[in-house]
């Protein structure tokens, strides 16, 4: 077997990726289109979600999305250019929230996050970026009883998975985190959550330890491939072409119509977070903060605080829509009384999301000489790291620390 690879797509798994591998001895050259940590990595949230393993679909799914759907202070957004295209992605995912399948998905990925630490350790230490990345736990809120009653089965599931809980009541959750709303009436405490003060100066880290080490960089994108009888044997970018011995397609979401150009046909849809960004709020948060009523979170970044959320299913380059960053804020505003004024920026980030909320990791089922990573929804910045091990170790012809059938390509 040839000894260099091609990742496509510099996010926080791309990098990842070529980070591992250059660890398993491999000569790694990473091609991105704009700038490393510029994609969905940019501006999420920022928790490692180990405590996570709740799939997008759940039992009941099928009664809610109507309602949310005429709901404008709802997170569930769908632009209606898009029904048809995301027609089946939805079908699929209500197929998928039948309760054996939400088992079987929420095993899958405890499977993956049993292994965050081991997959991101070697790599912020070799990076030195240990400053970006604080262990202070998250705070799941509820602002109503039967918002709390909903939770029950989210949080049994989560239990079985041997996630750490404290249950609190509303005033317990305010001495934890004084800013907090007196609507709150309950609150999960996650102590062993942790989190990254500013996701992209972690993968702009990650990626400059990776070119310190002797890693390339090249600015281009991806348009397509030549390929050969034994797979791809180039890669066709705007800039011209390269020669590759082995590719790992890592574009987040803009991963479906590479993958297809090697044979293997992905559900992934762009579900499309935003966030808002409190430049100087005159007060910190102790922890991460999750409510449920209002699927939001906050957090305090490098920059201030950042609230984030929504799920707005369209195109992954249309132009977004301000609008739901202004839901966002305004849910934010009324969790966290203290937030006060117009937010320093806003943005938009497409989560690569698969309709039974697990990534594709493993080789194409075409080309031996070609890898897959990607679709990690909610939790890309989470399972970043474990998935470019998992990567490394198939191309390296180890076995793999996690069992891959449950990601296999072709299991759609
Ligand atoms: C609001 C919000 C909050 C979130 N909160 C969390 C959280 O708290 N915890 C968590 O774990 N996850 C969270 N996520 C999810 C997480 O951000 C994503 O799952 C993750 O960033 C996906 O990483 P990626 O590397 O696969 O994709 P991206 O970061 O999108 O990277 C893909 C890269 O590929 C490049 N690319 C694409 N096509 C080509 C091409 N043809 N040629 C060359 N380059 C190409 C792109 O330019 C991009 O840089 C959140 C997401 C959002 C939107």
């Amino acid at each position: 077997m040839s000894q260099s690879f091609t990742v496509i797509g510099a996010g926080l798994v791309g990098v990842c990726c070529a980070r591992h591998l250059q660890r398993e001895g491999f000569k790694v050259r990473l091609v991105e289109k704009g700038e490393p940590g510029r994609g969905a990595s940019f501006g999420n949230a920022g928790s490692f979600g180990t405590a996570s393993c709740v799939p997008f679909a759940m039992p009941g799914i099928l009664k809610k999305v109507p309602k949310m759907l005429l709901d404008s202070e709802s997170p569930l957004k769908l632009r209606w250019s898009h029904v048809p295209g995301a027609l089946p992605w939805f079908l699929s995912s209500i197929a998928n929230s039948r309760r054996a399948r939400v088992e079987a998905i929420a095993a899958a990925r405890q499977s993956l996050l049993l292994h965050v630490h081991e997959g991101y350790a070697p790599l912020i230490e070799d990076a030195g970026a240990e400053q970006w990345v604080k262990g202070d736990g998250l705070l799941m809120v509820f602002e109503s009883e039967a918002a709390f009653a909903g939770a029950a089965y989210a949080l049994d599931l989560r239990r079985r998975h041997g996630v750490h809980m404290d249950i609190l009541d509303g005033n317990e959750a305010r001495q934890i985190e004084p800013a907090l709303a007196k609507t709150v009436v309950r609150a999960v405490s996650l102590p062993d959550v942790h989190r990254t003060i500013d996701p992209f100066r972690l993968c702009s880290a990650l990626a400059q330890d990776f070119v310190r080490r002797g890693g390339e960089i090249v600015q281009a994108e991806v348009k397509g491939f030549e390929i050969g009888p034994s797979g791809p044997t180039k890669i066709v970018t705007d800039t011209g072409t390269l020669d590759v011995d082995q590719v790992v397609i890592a574009a987040g979401v803009w991963s479906r119509p590479l993958a297809k150009q090697l044979g293997t046909a992905v559900p992934l849809e762009a579900e499309r977070g935003y966030h808002v960004m409190f430049a100087d709020p005159g007060f910190g948060l102790r922890r991460a903060i999750t409510s449920v009523d209002r699927s939001i979170s906050l957090a305090d970044m490098h920059d201030g605080i950042r609230a984030s959320g929504a799920a707005e299913f369209a195109a992954p380059d249309a132009a977004p829509d301000m609008r739901i960053a202004d839901m966002v804020m305004r849910h934010a505003k009324q969790l966290l009384p203290g937030l006060k004024g117009e937010p320093a920026s806003k943005w938009m980030g497409p989560r690569p999301s698969h309709p039974d909320s697990k990534p594709v990791i493993g080789r194409s089922p075409r080309h031996r000489n070609a890898f897959f990573a990607f679709g990690h929804d909610h939790l890309g910045l989470t399972m970043a790291g474990i998935t470019g091990r998992l990567v490394a170790e198939l191309a390296a012809g180890k076995p793999t620390t996690v069992d891959l059938a449950p990601f296999r390509p072709d299991r759609f």
